[in-house]
């Protein structure tokens, strides 16, 4: 099949809640997918994240092959010996951390606002999370009611109780919100779907110092940026501090689907036998995936050049917006970057995508960089190349558009 009939036979069928770009892709190769016409596109979107290997990484695709062959679900009721390395894995990783599997980051949020909410149950009945304007947290009623974007909650009221949203990277209003109800403070280290909105570097940690001073739990939404994206494993790295629970998902399996909440264990000891549970989570093929993933991770180098290719990056982007005009601000932290423009980021995407760059508009004047983790320097250029044409293009047109109207 073709990319119109991959995509005729597609919107016949499903339920209309994505705004698709109409691309069919067939394969991947490193940083570059191809799609069902035969044309290549370099990938600076990995799949909103998830990806961050590239496409085929050799770790991964063994990984999941052995697997297959050998078993590929048992269910939590028994064992396995990828979920058990993957648990102990994310354990150290954490630092002497629980885990619970889940398959989606949604799934992983639920799990740490159900962890939070049934630790406050027994700590005098608190409930409360407080989370952040233009957050992320899913498209569960329990993650969408922590997501601090209004647009997602419309049609879909009442929300769950018991979440309230305050101004992003900014202490007091968390501490303003505080009721002897509250149980949690639930913030993404960089607001990834909301525009890569980097916070100033002490926020996290007045946050944690907030949290221990009100005794509640500090959960860190690492779905985005965990996973090596900002060039550390985990984005709480890059501030010396340790939240009680963390959520990761996204870049975990290598583009097998996997959740996971890692928490505290004094903190984990309440969610008991019964309490809690999914008939996927730790699945042995996105384990033996989400193994590979670590591996690739530690061994190979990769977070280290996520860190200095994404710097490269970021610094190239500011001169190429600087000159384009159009560009009021590049924000992020290694291989998570957003140029916020001074018109929606649309027309950049579009343009990026006719020359075959898969590129992301977010917060609609975003435009969002999501490359794979081990992106080499020559691929950043070609890639930036096409963002720069794109820069100049979109600049033009939206100047040629102002003076037609004030004519
Ligand atoms: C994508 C995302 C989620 C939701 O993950 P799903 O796998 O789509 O459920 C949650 N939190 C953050 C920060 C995200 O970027």
């Amino acid at each position: 099949m073709n990319n119109a009939e991959i995509i005729e036979l597609a919107h016949a069928s499903l339920i209309n809640t994505y705004g698709c770009t109409p691309l069919a892709f067939v394969r991947g190769h490193g940083a570059y997918l191809y799609d069902a016409d035969g044309n290549r596109y370099l990938d600076f979107f990995c799949g909103l994240a998830v990806t961050s290997l590239g496409h085929g990484h050799p770790r991964v695709v063994r990984a999941i092959k052995e697997q297959a062959e050998k078993l590929t679900h048992v269910s939590n009721v028994f064992h396995t010996e990828p979920m058990a390395r993957l648990a102990s894995k994310l354990d150290h990783l954490f630092g002497d951390g629980r885990v619970f599997f889940g398959n989606s980051g949604a799934e992983a949020n639920e799990a740490a606002i159900k962890l939070a909410r049934r630790w406050g149950h027994g700590d005098g009945g608190r409930f409360e999370i407080i989370a952040t304007l233009g957050s992320f947290h899913g498209r569960t009623l329990g993650t969408l009611s922590a997501t601090g974007q209004e647009k997602y909650h419309q049609g879909f009221q009442p929300l769950v109780p018991g979440f309230k949203l305050v101004p992003y990277d900014d202490v007091a209003a968390v501490e303003r919100a505080l009721t002897p109800q509250t149980v949690a403070v639930m913030v993404e280290p960089i607001q990834g779907e909301g525009g890569v909105v980097t916070p100033h570097p002490d926020y996290l940690v007045r946050l944690r110092e907030l949290c221990d001073r009100a005794r509640l739990l500090l959960i860190v939404d690492e779905v985005q940026v965990g996973m090596g994206r900002t060039g550390k494993m985990f984005g709480f790295q890059q501030t010396g501090i340790k939240p009680d629970i963390i959520t990761l998902a996204k870049a975990l399996g290598g583009g097998v689907p996997i959740g996971a909440m890692v928490a505290k264990a004094e903190i984990s000891a309440v969610l008991t036998p019964g309490t809690h549970g999914s008939t996927f989570g730790g699945n042995p093929i996105a384990c033996a995936a989400a193994l590979a993933v670590i591996d690739a991770l530690e061994q190979d180098g990769v977070m280290a050049n996520a860190a200095e290719v994404g710097g490269y990056m970021i610094e190239r982007l500011r001169a190429i917006g600087a000159a384009a005009g159009n560009v009021r601000e590049v924000r992020g932290q290694g291989m998570i970057i957003g140029a916020v423009l001074t018109h929606p980021a649309k027309s950049v995407v579009d343009a990026c995508v006719a020359e075959r760059l898969l590129v992301n508009g977010t917060a609609d004047t975003v435009l969002r960089l999501l490359p794979p983790l081990n992106l080499t320097r020559e691929e950043a250029d070609a890639g930036l190349a096409i963002i720069e044409r794109a820069l100049h293009s979109s600049a033009a047109a939206a100047k040629a558009a102002k003076a037609s109207g004030a004519a």
